[in-house]
């Protein structure tokens, strides 16, 4: 039979608004981290417990996501896992991972699924079994990534296959933007109760300094403006409006 919750995560928060994620498999022992923006705050997590690392996953090539790997490879020898096609900009990388691949983490499968729409190529590791998904730069709570590379339409298909994961999703994103997208998603949904109820637990957390990520796809279903616009012309739109919000 299968114990729920072994895998464990950590979350770091770091530069501006960065979440960096440990996650630990409790049967083997396996750790890994996910979009190390820095070393240095890895490296202290693991000290302090007396762990070692043995991977990074990353979720794309931008800087704030990647710029620890090197760093963090010299000194654990750890592999790097990425997209494969976009190997030639995710410094380090070891294992070329493809679409809807599956690979073990310790004992856990996990599949990698691609996002295109923030980056050409954006991935995300999807723990399907403890139904944890860590989504990089794609989907934000109450928002979405900027589309630096790829198209509406792109980002329109890579949000319409996240809805059709389970409601009880854990998302793990990389950033702490949920208040920002907080009052964007009420300049255009200002009647939904359900969005203004969620803003004042965001208010109240982030004025204690309180993270409001993870948090389960269910509610985005109910308050994200970008989940719940239903033609890509409603959602090409809402993007150009939070760019200049
Ligand atoms: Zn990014
Ligand atoms: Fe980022």
């Amino acid at each position: 039979m299968k114990v729920q919750g072994q895998l464990q995560v950590f979350q770091l928060p770091v530069l501006q608004d960065n979440y960096i994620y440990i996650i630990r498999d409790i049967n083997t022992e396996k750790t890994a981290v996910v979009d190390p923006a820095l070393a240095e705050p890895v490296n202290s997590f693991l000290k302090e417990r007396n762990w070692t690392l043995d991977f990074i996953f990353s979720t794309h090539h931008h800087w704030d996501h990647t710029d620890g790997n090197l760093q963090l490879k010299e000194k654990w020898n750890c592999q790097i896992l990425g997209f494969a096609k976009d190997a030639h900009r995710i410094p380090g990388i070891d294992q070329h991972l493809q679409e809807g691949e599956e690979f073990t983490f310790g004992d856990l499968p996990c599949r990698v699924l691609f996002f295109p729409g923030h980056t050409l190529g954006h991935i995300a590791y999807w723990f399907f079994e403890e139904k944890k998904l860590f989504i990089g730069d794609t989907l934000f709570a109450m928002g979405c990534g900027r589309l630096f590379e790829g198209s509406p339409q792109q980002m329109f298909t890579s949000l319409n296959h996240i809805k059709s994961f389970p409601p009880d999703t854990e998302v793990f994103c990389a950033h702490e933007y949920t208040e920002k997208n907080g009052h964007f998603a009420l300049s255009v949904d200002s009647k939904n109760q359900m969005l203004k109820d969620r803003m004042k637990k965001v208010q109240t957390s982030r004025e204690k300094n309180q993270a409001t990520v993870p948090f389960f796809l269910s509610e985005e279903l109910k308050t994200n403006p970008f989940l719940r616009a239903s033609t890509l012309e409603e959602f090409t739109n809402l993007r150009k409006k939070r760019d200049i919000f």
